[in-house]
């Protein structure tokens, strides 16, 4: 079966990214590519926006105007550009991988409240690589448990606009989910002048944006005398983009039409 494919924020670098990934695919066809209305690039042909050559499908800027022509959108944009397009996809009862990060509690709370009518594939990281060492992460806190200190630290290109990182924040979720803790009380974001002595419950944030870094991520865990690190390095926007077009796939081929899953859920991780 060919899942019909929209992909909004077509122009963007995950967009681009997604443009590709889905014209590799054997299972998918993309169907629509839309921006952000006044978009400079709005009526170009897609597949010569990415050097994949022309496909045909135009950018637009009109969702409700296409909305018979895909069945699933994969939205990477901003937070409240995806809440939009939750709304319209509720209506219309198509299904959504989203990648944006930065959604607000309440931001999510909606799009779980969203999910009640449709399918949505929701995660910080779609790769398969970082989704991995969420599984990884939980085994070593497990084992650690109480006797080291975690620290996160987080890099990313000098664009990104929320920080920390979504992937470091999940991080730091299954970390704490695994040693019975609430993120919300123990994560320390950066430090600077007389902190004091180190409590051991915390889990502790660093971020750097500099660059044209794609995304790293290590977690360290450091007890006297050893010190175990988890990393996890990106060198380019594909591999998101493959895990996003994978959760495509796996997502139009379950039965449920409701609900919000995780790479763990399309990876079979859990
Ligand atoms: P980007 O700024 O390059 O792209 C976003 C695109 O959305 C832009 O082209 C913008 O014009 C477009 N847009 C804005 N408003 C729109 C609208 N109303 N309709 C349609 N398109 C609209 O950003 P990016 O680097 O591609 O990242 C996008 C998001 O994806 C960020 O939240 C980022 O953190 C996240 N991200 C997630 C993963 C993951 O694996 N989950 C990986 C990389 C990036």
């Amino acid at each position: 079966m060919t899942t019909r494919i929209a992909i909004v924020g077509a122009a963007g670098r995950m967009g681009r990214a997604l443009i590709e990934a889905c014209s590799e695919h054997p299972d998918t066809k993309l169907t629509v590519a839309l921006e952000a209305p006044q978009h400079s690039f709005i009526g170009m042909d897609s597949g010569e926006l990415v050097s994949i050559g022309k496909n045909k499908v135009l950018i637009g800027d009109d969702i409700e105007a296409v909305l018979d022509d895909f069945d699933l959108l994969i939205d990477f944009t901003m937070p409240a550009v995806t809440m939009q397009h939750i709304a319209m996809c509720q209506k219309a009862g198509k299904s959504m991988v989203i990648g944006t990060t930065g959604l607000d509690e309440t931001q999510v709370q909606q799009l779980h409240d969203a999910s009640h009518d449709m399918p949505i594939v929701f995660a910080p990281n779609m790769s398969v690589g970082v989704n991995l060492c969420f599984k990884l992460l939980d085994i070593a806190a497990r084992v650690l448990n109480d006797d080291v200190d975690i620290e996160i630290i987080e890099a990313h290109h000098r664009h990104k606009i929320d920080a920390p990182s979504g992937t470091a924040l999940r991080m730091g979720e299954v970390i704490a989910n695994a040693l019975g803790r609430d993120l919300k009380d123990c994560a320390v974001y950066g430090r600077e002048g007389q902190t004091g002595a180190r409590d051991r419950q915390t889990i502790g944030f660093e971020t750097i944006r500099a660059g044209d870094i794609v995304g790293e991520h290590t977690v360290m865990f450091a007890d006297i005398g050893e010190r175990i690190e988890i990393t996890h390095k990106a060198s380019s926007r594909t591999t998101f983009a493959k895990g996003a077009i994978r959760a495509a796939v796996w997502l139009q081929a379950q039965p449920s039409s409701q609900g919000v899953f995780d790479m763990q859920d399309v990876l079979s991780l859990r």
